[in-house]
């Protein structure tokens, strides 16, 4: 089966959700090596690697490779693309992976199909574009096909692979060493999951009513051990940090279950939300848009509804 590379997201060692989900996505299409961009492979890293599919783990240690911005993953992948001619490459469509695609696809002068929710036989993936206005099943008909899916397009699945260590010496050029990194701060690491890539996700808008009633939002949210999302309409108000903003101008987030407690289902908020899996809108006005897009409605007030909810779920645990 043809080679397919899958570029890994990690930090301090740990491989992220998303690269599990990609191995398995590869897995389906061909066979997967992972690529290890940096210092930092643990033995815990290539077993979890091998234990979802990874045929090969190249490995770049150099330390130039995660002292630059952004620039060297995507020469290190040029290299290996033109050394190994694989099927295609898979990134995570986040800000870093999106990049690192779009240099890639200059660079091997291939096409490029970022935000992807699914990739099927042929390298045919669903996408959605325009700001999530129109759903397409896209194609690269150029190069090496070289796609950013979004995380949680996948159920990550364990299939063993061979895990072969291979060290691959990258030759980095003066272009890719223009930006250098000076400091690194370690964000607190709250207990709920990243917005981005959490499975569940439970979102207040302009209905919540004011940034104490959050707390109504983060109690369901940790019932279920999900992330806090909120519209901009919540944000702009100063009820929730602005980084938690799902949306157009916030962060898009592809979750297997997406809660919107008091949000209309504007435009602008479904381009960061519609791919989700599964929709649940509670509203207390019946006619509010998100209804449209939502696969179960719940038409009441979120003061009553939520915390009723919330100790629903508490009770089963
Ligand atoms: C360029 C641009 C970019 C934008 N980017 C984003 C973005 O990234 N993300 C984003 O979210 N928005 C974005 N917006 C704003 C967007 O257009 C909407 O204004 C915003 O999403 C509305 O937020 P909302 O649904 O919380 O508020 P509203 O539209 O005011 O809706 C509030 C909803 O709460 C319901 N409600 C009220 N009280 C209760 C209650 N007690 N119980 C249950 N339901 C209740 C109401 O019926 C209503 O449907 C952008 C706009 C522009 C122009």
């Amino acid at each position: 089966m043809s080679e397919i590379l899958v570029l890994v997201e990690q930090v301090e060692g740990e491989v992220k959700k998303v690269t599990l989900e990609l191995l398995t996505l590869a897995r389906s299409l061909g066979t997967p090596s992972a690529v290890w961009a940096g210092p930092g492979l643990t033995d815990q890293a290539k077993a979890r690697l091998a234990e979802y599919g990874a045929d090969k783990i190249y490995v770049a240690a150099s330390s130039d490779i995660v002292d630059y911005v952004v620039a060297p993953k995507a020469e290190l992948l040029a290299q290996l693309v033109a050394a190994t001619s694989p099927a295609a490459v898979l990134v995570a469509a986040t800000s870093e992976g999106k990049e690192v695609a779009g240099r890639l696809a200059v660079k091997t002068d291939s096409g490029v199909i970022t935000d992807a929710v699914g990739l099927g036989e042929g390298f045919v993936a669903d996408q959605s574009i325009f700001g999530g206005g129109v759903n397409v099943q896209s194609k690269v008909s150029k190069g090496t096909p070289i796609v950013a899916v979004r995380p949680n397009s996948t159920a990550p699945e364990p299939a063993p692979g061979a895990g072969a260590e291979e060290e691959v010496s990258v030759t980095l050029s003066d272009a890719a060493k223009a930006a250098r990194i000076v400091e690194r701060v370690k964000q607190e690491k709250g207990a709920r999951p990243e917005l981005t890539e959490a499975a569940i996700v439970v979102s207040g808008g302009r209905g919540v009513g004011s940034a104490d009633n959050f707390s109504i939002i983060e109690g369901l949210a940790d019932s279920l051990g999900a992330a806090v999302g909120a519209s901009r309409a919540a944000t702009d108000a100063g009820w929730y940090p602005h980084q938690f903003q799902v949306g157009q101008t916030g962060k898009t987030v592809s979750p297997q279950l997406y809660i919107a407690a008091g949000i209309s289902g504007a435009i602008q908020h479904r381009a960061g939300m519609q791919t989700a899996k599964t929709i649940v809108a509670i509203n207390k006005d019946p006619e509010a848009p998100i209804f449209e897009l939502a696969d179960y409605g719940v038409v009441g007030d979120l003061h009553q509804v939520v915390p009723q909810l919330t100790e629903e779920i508490n009770k089963r645990k």
